[in-house]
């Protein structure tokens, strides 16, 4: 099991403000605790202009998104940002997915102890609490990157390969490839607090 919890404002707020967005909203699954109400709530509440949203259920599911996407491709070509409120596995999803576009979160996913349900999809999500992928260009380096790093690329990679894992990608090398590619590497100049590993699943 795991839960998903609204971002403080605080955080989102400024990414957002007055950008046209296009917002995926996940309806959960029985895996995952979604705060449906307020999800809403903080929704319907944006004062950003709104081009688009879409409700559904498995945002996880990558076939079952596309096809979405396929349908409001025109108004989410009409987005300067993609908004999603899921759990981690669905924010990776839209992201690779919308690789032109910039996606943030809104939500953190948290561990909860238990049966953590099926993951049988091609992204993990760590469930480390305070989600990072508002930072890293939709891409998630708690999962990705072998050392977990929240500043790489740790100089180790080679030819776009991890040097803890030379059959998998560098996460770090793809979130500046693309970040790059969306002329935003301003986003990894931001000075943060540091994260709260307290809220991280224990070891
Ligand atoms: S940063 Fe990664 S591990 Fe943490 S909540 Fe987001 S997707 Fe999950
Ligand atoms: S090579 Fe890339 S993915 Fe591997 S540990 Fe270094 S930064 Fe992380």
């Amino acid at each position: 099991m795991l839960a998903v919890q609204i971002k403080p404002e605080e955080e989102i707020l400024p990414l957002i403000s007055e950008k046209g967005l296009f917002i995926f909203e996940c309806l959960g699954c029985r895996e995952v605790y979604y705060p449906t109400e307020i999800a809403a709530k903080f929704i319907n509440n944006l004062k950003a202009e709104i081009v688009g949203r879409v409700s559904l259920d498995y945002l996880c599911n990558r076939e079952f998104v596309s096809e979405y996407i396929k349908a409001y491709a025109n108004k989410i070509k009409k987005a300067q940002v993609i908004l999603v409120s899921s759990c981690g596995v669905g924010v990776q999803v839209v992201s690779s997915l919308l690789e032109n576009k910039i996606v943030y979160t809104c939500c953190d996913t948290l561990y909860l102890n238990g049966f953590q349900g099926l993951i049988a999809q091609e992204f993990n999500c760590d469930q480390c609490g305070e989600c990072y992928m508002n930072y890293s260009g939709g891409l998630c380096p708690i999962a990705l990157c072998a050392k977990q790093l929240l500043n790489g690329p740790c100089g180790g990679s080679q030819g776009g390969k991890c040097e803890v894992d030379p059959d998998v990608s560098c996460v770090w090398q793809q979130i500046v490839d693309r970040l790059g590619k969306l002329g935003r590497l301003d986003i990894l100049e931001r000075l943060g607090p540091p994260k709260n590993w307290t809220v991280s699943p224990p070891s």
